[in-house]
């Protein structure tokens, strides 16, 4: 039943439970569109709470079965052959990424493919190397711990970096030896089926992955009530993982919540500007702004406010908003034309507070169609305002001059949030010191954005808890149980 658009192979999507595709058991479809044309792609299997069950039940029983006495080091061994069928089928993936999520191009092939082969391979090493530890106790004891895994996780993940956020959430539950029901968003389903297949095409027993489609709603919020699901790692908007972590106290499971930011990238009066301006554009157009790092408040030092602005200005209407398939596009269309009213609506809000707009301001089109929005810029913001407090999850850039140091951190820990920062500055005590300061699990030092499968990735404050990436994922996705043998 295959299909095609734009002479891309699109088949229509069904639920991937026990290693086979299904059909949804209340036989509801939804659809996915491509956020450039406004079409719809193709049509998606809708799971409810029958299917999460038959989920959660596979994944139950793939514990319980050859995954759970599974060697460590054989695990590590299908997760490489996963890294190297991504890899190995990096153009189709990028393709069908950029169809159904907008980004361009160029950085579905060249980031965020790559960068998913590169964790799920990092965490493949880490398999065979989760112990625990032998402990020196009073007494004539012998007491050791493991760490055991948490059992089955239901995964929920957001539309903005779809396979990327996917593998790094289940990359290192599987290493840990988890079993996984991951819910994409409904937005951009496409590439977690593809995913869905790779798993199995490396070998992966059944159960061990699970991929349900559908909405938050329906089969979200059946994964995060459901008694045989030890575990949510989230990653989305704060308002739902606060929904999550209610929910999930019924069942007492354990959360991980990856949420929103609203990050502020600082320019000091003694940074190398060219950089500055390049780091300031890149942290908050790329993936057009819907990144939850973006460094959304840009604070520039009041004494090169008016020569940053001038280059700031410049780069950006260099920045060719167009087609996301050109390979020279930097700026695609938002993901959804609900998030495109979303982020023009808090245009509308920027001006109606007085903040000055220096760049963009409008939606655009390409060929008469497509949910862009054209980069935008306001300075002269005030740090209250609502674009400088609220996720606008857009190409939408706030500029907030400064005094000094100690104005600046005051400033940007002034947020509900704390999930990144930069800091842009020639002074290395000035640099650490404002670092040490910043409430945000991720400080960038003259860089924005940079991530690497080593590089733990998560929130202070109202941006969650927990960490993906690096070893301390692992902690995440492991019990840790003491063992006391009577040695008398
Ligand atoms: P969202 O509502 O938080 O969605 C994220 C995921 O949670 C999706 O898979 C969603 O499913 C699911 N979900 C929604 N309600 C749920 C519930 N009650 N129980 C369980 N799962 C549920 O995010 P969004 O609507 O896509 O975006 C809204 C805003 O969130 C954005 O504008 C942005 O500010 C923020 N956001 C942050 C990040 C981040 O990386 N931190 C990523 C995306 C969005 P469905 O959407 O399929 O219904
Ligand atoms: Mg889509």
């Amino acid at each position: 039943m295959n299909q095609t658009f734009h002479g891309h192979e699109v088949q229509p999507g069904q639920l991937f439970i026990n290693n086979e595709f299904v059909e949804a058991s209340a036989g509801g479809r939804f659809t996915t569109s491509c956020p450039s044309t406004g079409e719809v792609i193709t049509d998606i299997a809708e799971g409810t709470a029958p299917d999460i069950d038959a989920a959660v039940a596979a994944a139950r029983a793939a514990l319980a079965g050859t995954w759970g006495s599974m060697p460590a080091a054989r695990r590590g061994q299908l997760l490489s052959r996963v890294a190297d069928l991504i890899e190995e089928r990096i153009d189709r993936l990028a393709v069908i990424e950029t169809l159904d999520q907008g980004k361009p191009i160029t950085e579905s092939s060249k980031a965020d493919i790559p960068l998913a082969a590169r964790i799920v391979r990092y965490f493949a090493g880490w398999a065979d190397k989760i112990t625990g530890d032998v402990l020196p106790v009073a007494g004539n004891y012998h007491t050791y711990t493991h760490r055991q895994p948490v059992g089955v996780v239901g995964q929920i993940i957001p539309w903005n970096f779809p396979i990327l956020i996917a593998c790094w959430k289940m990359a290192p539950a599987l290493a840990a030896g988890n079993t996984i029901v991951l819910k994409p968003a409904e937005q951009t389903p496409l590439t977690a089926l593809e995913l869905a297949k790779i798993f199995r095409d490396a070998g992966f027993p059944p159960g061990v992955v699970n991929v349900v489609t559908g909405d938050g709603p329906g089969a979200g919020a059946s994964l995060v009530a459901h008694p045989g699901v030890n575990k949510i790692a989230f990653t989305g908007s704060t308002a739902v993982g606060q929904e999550i972590m209610r929910r999930s106290a019924d069942t007492l499971k354990r959360v991980s919540l990856e949420l929103g930011g609203k990050s502020p990238n600082i320019v000091f009066e003694d940074a190398d500007l060219t950089s500055a301006v390049f780091g300031a554009i890149g942290g908050i157009f790329y993936n057009k702004g819907e990144v939850c790092a973006a460094g959304s408040r840009l604070f520039v030092q009041r004494s090169i406010h008016a020569a940053f602005m001038e280059q700031l200005k410049a780069a950006t209407a260099k920045r060719l908003v167009d087609d996301p398939f050109n390979p020279k596009t930097r700026v695609g269309p938002q993901v959804s034309a609900e998030q495109q009213a979303r982020i023009l609506g808090y245009i509308e809000q920027g001006k109606a507070e007085g903040a000055r707009l220096v760049a963009g301001g409008e939606a655009a089109q390409v060929n008469g169609r497509g949910w862009f929005v054209q980069p935008t810029i306001f300075d002269e913001v005030d740090n209250g305002m609502v674009i400088a407090q609220e996720e606008i999850f857009g190409p939408v850039l706030s500029v907030i001059p400064f005094d000094d140091a100690e104005d600046v951190v005051r400033k940007a820990n002034a947020t509900i949030y704390g999930l990144a920062a930069g800091i842009w500055t020639k002074d290395i005590k000035l640099a650490h010191r404002t670092a040490r300061a910043i409430e945000a699990g991720t400080v960038w030092i003259n860089c924005y954005n940079v991530f690497d499968p080593m590089g733990p990735f998560g929130g202070f404050k109202m941006s969650g808890f927990g960490r993906d990436l690096g070893r301390d994922a692992l902690d995440d996705y492991t019990e840790v149980k003491t063992v006391w043998v009577d040695l008398n």
